[in-house]
């Protein structure tokens, strides 16, 4: 419903024996992983030689597309404290001709994101990808698409227009919104807009933040297993084959 995103995880912890663990070295084919660190550290590592640690602020957008390893912690120092962690992983299709394009990893800082403030609405914005009012945002798509996050004070209203043929939905992070003077959604709701109406206009009940997605749809089949999303189930068992058979290269990284 929401093509080209294929999966969205929010996460808020404040207590490290519930998150500490995180995700040991497994495989991605076919799609994009992008982490978003809102408060706390993401430590991270790949078998193509990446690692860090990704701060409050930034985010990592990894695309696994022929196939990659991967590690994904909650790094120590951060865990050891009584703070929250939040953060979000989003996982984007590629389209079918992307789906086995050479893994790449763009790392973006807090100061290499866009910020603006909207002077009209007052509202704070973070624009990951795409284009907003006349901003640009950082990160490089296979496809188009447009992520940010708000922030809106208390009663401020926003009218945001998004492209014919993108399919639209948010996030409700903080706070409460009403939608087209109808709806209302609060904190953990998930909107999904019609895709008939291309401007909505959003009205903060509360001081609140959301996290929008807006992309073309790509129009293509999904087969998803696992860690892969592909195009057919041939391509599926192409990627368990390839993945057995050590194609994904070395596990010890
Ligand atoms: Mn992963």
């Amino acid at each position: 419903m929401l093509d080209p995103f294929l999966m969205l995880d929010e996460f808020s912890s404040n207590d490290p024996n519930y998150y500490f663990a995180g995700f040991p070295a497994h495989p991605h084919r076919g799609f994009e992983t992008v982490t978003f660190a809102f408060n706390g550290k993401v430590e991270h590592g790949d078998n193509h030689g990446n690692h860090g640690v990704i701060e409050s602020g930034d985010i990592q957008w990894m695309t696994a597309g022929s196939g990659i390893l991967h590690k994904e912690f909650h790094e120590k120092e951060w865990a050891k404290t009584d703070r929250i962690f939040h953060m979000i992983q989003l996982w984007v299709n590629l389209p079918k001709k992307d789906k086995m394009t050479q893994p790449k990893y763009q790392a973006l800082s807090k100061d290499q994101i866009t910020h603006f403030v909207d002077e009209k609405s007052g509202a704070k914005i973070i624009l990951y990808a795409g284009e907003l009012l006349n901003h640009k945002g950082s990160a490089n798509t296979f496809s188009p698409m447009n992520i940010y996050k708000v922030n809106l004070d208390k009663h401020s209203q926003l009218e945001l227009t998004e492209a014919n043929g993108f399919n639209t939905g948010f996030l409700v992070i903080e706070g409460e919104v009403k939608i087209n003077d109808e709806q209302s959604a609060k904190k953990g709701d998930f909107v999904l807009l019609k895709n008939d109406d291309l401007s909505f206009l959003l009205e903060a009940q509360e001081t609140s933040e959301i996290f929008v997605l807006s992309g073309q749809s790509l129009n293509e089949p999904i087969v998803a297993s696992g860690p892969f999303v592909m195009s057919s189930e041939e391509e599926i068992q192409q990627a368990y084959i390839d993945y057995q058979s050590g194609l994904f290269g070395s596990f010890d990284f």
